[in-house]
């Protein structure tokens, strides 16, 4: 089973400058060294705090931003190699959806205008055709016809993220990156979003890419999910081995920052300590090492690997390293 997107090793180097005569005296390592694959039909949950490369990594996957290095490939198509006619195709099949609906729509135009464009920009249909497609949109995201001739300031929140949801769906792509698109909405109308995209991914068969920074979002609407800290993923599993058993020391602590919705379930509080050491100085070794609960000697020595420590669940922490995992059988 080929996956629908395959990601492998990719990179995206940020030059930092300095001087009065600019050089470049380091990088930031917005995303280093990230592989993950995504098959067709399901959601990839990409979680990890601001800064972390999430939205980075998105980018890159709709060539908004050129990676520094690293294969991308999307059925069948690597997206490096694409002539700007073939990235055009490509582009209709993967659409984004905006944390701030409010920035990404054009304050001047209609709603119609707006949800039109892609058509146009595709050349996709004929006036009336397009004019059916948009009014067809409306009423799958919830809203009705009238709501064509409304403008931006008039819709709510959760309306307008309706509207940005609608505009990615009008080429019927195959794959929606969705980049925090419940953070900004109140909690109530989180839980309308959440489940009008879960409907609509049932009903066109939709691939889903959701990036949020908190694992309580993307907990139902995932299939897998992929925790990203500095620029690298650290661990990746099935949703339901990630949230039952987290293996990383970070997972662990997103989850124990997770509300509980019930109440005589204590979960033993495990927050993190300290902020995000800055992407352009990492700290050696594994970069969790300064925050991390467990820390042991090897750990600010040695980049630990990603390994699949049971099927379907990988991880980066030397905790599961062969020679720690007898260390830790003999001390029990
Ligand atoms: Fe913590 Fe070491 Fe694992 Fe990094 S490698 S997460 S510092 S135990
Ligand atoms: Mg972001």
């Amino acid at each position: 089973n080929e996956p629908l997107l395959k990601v492998e090793g990719l990179k995206k180097y940020f030059p930092v400058q300095a001087g009065v005569i600019t050089h470049t005296v380091g990088h930031v390592k917005a995303v280093d060294d990230v592989s993950f694959e995504v098959y067709e039909g399901e959601t990839l949950g990409i979680v990890g705090e601001s800064g972390c490369g999430k939205s980075t990594t998105g980018r890159m996957l709709m060539r908004l931003l050129e990676p520094t290095e690293g294969n991308i490939t999307f059925s069948g198509h690597k997206i490096s190699e694409l002539s700007n006619k073939e990235l055009r195709a490509v582009r209709r099949d993967i659409q984004m959806v905006f944390q701030d609906p409010y920035a990404s729509l054009n304050p001047r135009h209609t709603i119609g205008k707006i949800l039109e464009e892609p058509l146009i920009v595709h050349g996709i249909g004929n006036a009336k055709e397009r004019k059916e497609r948009v009014m067809s949109l409306l009423n799958i995201v919830g809203l009705s016809d009238f709501h064509a001739k409304r403008y931006p300031h008039q819709f709510s929140g959760g309306q307008r993220q309706r509207v940005g949801i609608a505009r990615a769906l009008m080429t019927n792509p195959k794959l929606v990156i969705a980049d925090e698109p419940v953070s900004a909405l109140d909690v109530s109308v989180q839980a309308q979003v959440l489940n009008l995209m879960q409907d609509l991914q049932r009903e066109f068969k939709l691939t889903y890419i959701f990036i949020a920074h908190d694992l309580g979002v993307v907990r139902h609407i995932s299939n897998r999910v992929g925790v990203m800290y500095l620029g690298h993923i650290v661990e990746l599993a099935d949703s339901e081995s990630l949230y039952e058993e987290p293996l990383h020391p970070y997972t662990q602590a997103l989850l124990s920052a997770v509300p509980i919705p019930d109440p005589d379930f204590k979960r033993e509080a495990e927050l993190i300590k300290g902020d995000i050491p800055s992407p352009s100085n990492p700290p050696s070794g594994c970069t969790f090492h300064t925050r991390c609960p467990h820390k042991m000697a090897v750990c600010s020595q040695q980049v630990p690997v990603f390994n699949e420590i049971k099927p379907g669940h990988s991880v980066a922490c030397h905790l599961y390293d062969e020679a720690h995992r007898n260390d830790i059988k003999q001390s029990n």
